[in-house]
């Protein structure tokens, strides 16, 4: 076992979750598998039904897709065209501006400022164009959150008319009690929708599901330009029984919640600057020195992401993994790397 995670190459690039879907889950997968033969319910009714009491949401305002990108797709084509402006910070997940080009609209990222959303500086982007805002809660990759109030005062900030989306796909690992809840801040708020995914926490990122809560007139025209049969069977019935295993998916996330202060305890008394992440991964903000660290890592199989000229990104894996991540990391010092 322990060649074989050595020769295969670390996988921690993707923010994956390193658990396997829990028994219940792949019980539930394989009765599904039963009935691949048949269309799935498009609806998604099952497990809209479970988001919607579990959150205490109206089952009309929860559109799930395939993957939040799925629902996430749906709102940019639902509100963006040519000549409109979809806002967002940057950097930060890398699927908003390839969505936003998709639908014709110009992208405008709004540079961060400490690793941090700007956001009075993505307030004063939003202009006549601008239909769509997008709020990444940890943001991907600083793994930095806004607080509530800097949020409710960009919420006031922003016209009432423009739709505001946050999303919420780290929203599990998040410790730091100032944070934002999504859910919370839309009830009141016409103009706010929420993403969040089954990608992350809850390990299903091969079987793409992810939803979106958002006030009628989103929801209804978001749930209209969704793909028929988006989602199959199979992972409406993952999803579905992955909720109903809560308790085992929280212990999972404490663990890597755990993991990720481990590393970042390594990182820092080796004189790295690791800021605090509130994701199931760490954000080396090294600059210039990005490219050359990730192919440091790439050499020692470990596989990270670059975002050159701005840092690398490392997603939590099991503890093994993040050893050899370690490893990497050691080795790449002793090799009398410039950087930190
Ligand atoms: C990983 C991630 C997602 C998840 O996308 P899926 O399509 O649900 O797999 C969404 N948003 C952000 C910011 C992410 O990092």
């Amino acid at each position: 076992m322990a060649t074989q995670l050595r020769v295969r190459p670390c996988r921690l690039a993707a923010n994956e979750s390193p658990y396997a879907p829990l028994p219940a889950v792949r019980r539930a997968i394989s009765a599904a598998s039963e009935f691949a033969h048949r269309y799935p319910d498009t609806a998604c009714g099952e497990v809209t039904e479970e988001i919607s009491r579990r959150l205490d949401v109206p089952a009309g305002d929860v559109v799930v897709g395939a993957g939040s990108i799925g629902v996430l797709h749906g709102l940019v084509t639902t509100t963006c065209e040519p000549a409109t402006d979809c806002v967002f910070a940057w950097p930060s997940f890398e699927a908003y501006p390839t969505l936003a080009l998709l639908s014709g609209a110009t992208p405008v990222a709004v540079p961060l400022r400490g690793g941090v959303h700007d956001l009075p500086a993505m307030a004063g982007a939003v202009t006549a164009r601008t239909r769509l805002v997008i709020v990444c809660n940890p943001n991907n990759p600083t793994g930095t959150v806004v607080g509530s109030s800097d949020l409710d005062q960009f919420l006031a900030d922003v016209p009432e008319d423009r739709l505001v989306v946050i999303d919420e796909a780290y929203r599990d690992y998040v410790v730091e009690a100032d944070t934002p809840d999504g859910i919370f801040l839309y009830r009141n708020r016409p103009n706010v929708a929420v993403v969040r995914t089954f990608s992350k926490a809850h390990g299903l990122a091969g079987l793409r599901v992810g939803f979106l809560v958002a006030h009628p007139a989103v929801s209804a025209a978001v749930r209209k330009a969704q793909l028929p049969y988006a989602v199959s069977q199979v992972a409406q019935a993952a999803a579905v029984a992955s909720l109903r295993c809560s308790d085992e998916v929280s212990r999972r996330v404490q663990r890597v919640v755990a993991e990720r202060g481990r590393v970042r305890v390594v990182l820092r008394e080796l004189g790295w600057p690791v800021p605090p992440v509130h994701g199931n991964f760490v954000w080396l903000p090294l600059g210039a020195a990005a490219a050359e660290f990730a192919t440091a890592c790439a050499e020692a199989e470990v596989s990270v992401r670059c975002f050159p000229g701005h840092g690398v990104r490392v997603s939590i894996g099991a503890p093994e993994e993040n050893d050899r991540f370690l490893e990497a990391v050691h080795h790449y010092r002793r090799q009398g790397a410039l950087l930190p």
